[in-house]
């Protein structure tokens, strides 16, 4: 295995909810907007113009809006602050005309700034626009003059109104879409079945694509066959234990350059075949038929869940599948349905011991680098930006001198016995405090064990404490660190389960002292 990465992926947790998103907000609030009705300034009448409006406050309240503008003098400013004190204030009319008359403005005060009413249309109104209509409504404007300006805000009227029926039809297409997505993203989930343990059989070729893809570039093969930990693990394990492999029928799940194979074949097997869904295998045919090995092995292009072998059972099944976290990647599921259908009674799989481990870590200058660093961005608070590093687990290679604990190991599989929905599961766990620190992180990593009918044991660790590895450690970081005691007993509780929305990236969820924090894998 290597770094399979897929970005598209994501690391949200459930399937979005379209549904209670801000945009809702929006949305309604456009359609609030898109209301053409005008409240009255004196009373709860909606009109449905800025004409109706102005002739409604002269007929009903013996305001005449456009000449308190003159009367007053008000500019766009005193025009606005009028319109909200009267809102704001629900006088009526005659107490209005009364404070004007008395020469002060009651709303020469900013706050009057504020619309009272969202979007008030009579805010909206031009002033020049409002002494003309009004002086068409009371017919005071000379003949052109008024109709010209009649025709203008008719056309206005008019734009208005297409403008508000193209707003409809697009959030009536807004919501189609809405629905679709919300169907799509509930639909495809069903189909994928629940639980989600068996999801990576079940997926389908297209929603796998990258996975393959990015096993399909040599760089990803360089990297893997140049980790000397592994590749000479496996090598050792079977030039070591040939007893094991002499005339035996292998089947190398994800034999990618054929590296596992060409080890099996010089073993002593008799039969090798490999499998490999990636376009890597070509270069596999090629490198095979180069080392004169391809009358013991055969090489087959397609996923182990859907390719037909050339035997009907196997005896031994090999496969490097191990991703970061040992189970990220999910390519175990595989493996272990590889050997339920091809696995001969008393064969077996390597390697075919494996355990995760945990432990304690003390970096209080990591810490600050990663979490205090957004407290004070160049003189700016980002602290939210927390929220969105803490989640992400980072893989890296830890200093072994930052550990503050002995390890606990947390999960222990028999790759022979394992079944699927074992592979998600929860676990407590109790870190031993080697030395008195803040516990800024929780590190997680895995070893891997060839051992079953094996004279000569291997065994590989990829603990910060060993020769560092391409799975490097994965990093759990606490977002506030947890004072602790040398000598002092941790205690945890760790979730691992599959990403329901990409069923080959993990969750973990760690409980630890009273923080509880969720972790993607990815
Ligand atoms: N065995 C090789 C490559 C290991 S990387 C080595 O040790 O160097 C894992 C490989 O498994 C990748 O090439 C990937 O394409 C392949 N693989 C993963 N899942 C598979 C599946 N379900 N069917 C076929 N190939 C798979």
């Amino acid at each position: 295995m290597a770094e399979y990465t897929d970005h598209d992926g994501g690391a949200g947790e459930e399937v979005p909810d379209l549904s209670d998103s801000d945009d809702d907000e929006q949305w309604e609030w456009t359609e609030e907007s898109s209301d053409t009705s005008i409240v009255c300034l004196f009373c709860d009448r909606s009109l449905n113009s800025i004409s109706d409006t102005l002739q409604h406050c002269l007929a009903e309240h013996d305001v005449h809006i456009p000449d308190l503008v003159k009367k007053f003098s008000l500019d766009d400013y005193g025009y606005i602050k009028m319109i909200n004190y009267i809102r704001s204030k629900k006088c009526s009319g005659e107490s209005l005309l009364q404070c004007a008359n008395n020469g002060v403005f009651p709303w020469d005060s900013d706050d009057y700034m504020r619309p009272v009413l969202p979007d008030d249309p009579l805010l909206q109104i031009d002033l020049e626009d409002l002494c003309g209509v009004e002086a068409m409504v009371l017919g005071q404007a000379c003949g052109g003059q008024a109709a010209d300006l009649l025709q203008r805000t008719q056309q206005a009227e008019e734009r208005a109104l297409r403008s508000e029926e193209a707003l409809a039809r697009a959030m009536e297409d807004l919501h189609k879409l809405k629905l679709l997505a919300q169907g799509l993203v509930l639909n495809a989930d069903t189909s994928r079945g629940s639980p989600a343990c068996g999801a990576i059989a079940e997926l389908r070729e297209e929603e796998d694509e990258a996975y393959f893809d990015s096993y399909g570039h040599y760089s990803i093969h360089e990297e893997m066959l140049k980790d000397k930990v592994r590749t000479e693990s496996y090598r050792d394990f079977m030039h070591l234990n040939q007893d094991v492999f002499k005339d035996k029928v292998v089947l190398d799940v994800g034999c990618g350059t054929g590296i596992l194979s060409m080890f099996a074949a010089r073993a002593g097997a008799r039969k090798v075949i490999g499998v490999d869904q990636s376009e890597i295998i070509y270069q596999a045919m090629d490198i095979v038929r180069s080392n004169n090995l391809h009358e013991t092995i055969t090489l087959i292009k397609g996923r182990i869940e859907e390719v037909t072998l050339p035997v009907e059972k196997v005896d031994i099944i090999i496969s490097e599948w191990m991703g970061y976290f040992l189970l990220f990647e999910s390519m175990l599921d595989s493996v272990l349905y590889a050997r339920d259908m091809y696995l001969a009674e008393g064969g077996s799989v390597y390697p075919d011991g494996c355990n995760i481990s945990l432990a304690a870590v003390g970096d209080t200058e990591k810490h600050q680098d990663r979490i205090a660093f957004w407290e004070d961005v160049y003189g700016f608070q980002m602290a939210c930006m927390k929220k969105a590093v803490v989640p992400e687990a980072v893989v890296q290679v830890l200093n072994p001198d930052t550990l503050i604990s002995e390890p606990a190991v947390i999960q222990m599989f028999d790759c022979n016995k394992v079944c699927l929905s074992e592979l998600e599961f929860t676990s407590d766990f109790t870190l031993k405090v080697t030395k008195t620190a803040q516990c800024t992180a929780v590190v997680g990593y895995f070893d891997i064990f060839f051992d079953r009918s094996c004279g000569n044991k291997v065994m590989f660790s990829t603990g910060p404490q060993c020769t560092k590895t391409h799975w490097k450690q994965t990093l759990f970081l606490i977002e506030n660190p947890i004072p602790v005691q040398s000598g002092e007993d941790l205690q945890g509780k760790i979730t691992v389960r599959k990403n329901r929305k990409d069923p080959r990236a993990l969750l973990i969820t760690l409980e630890i002292a009273d923080r509880k924090q969720t972790y993607s894998v990815q």
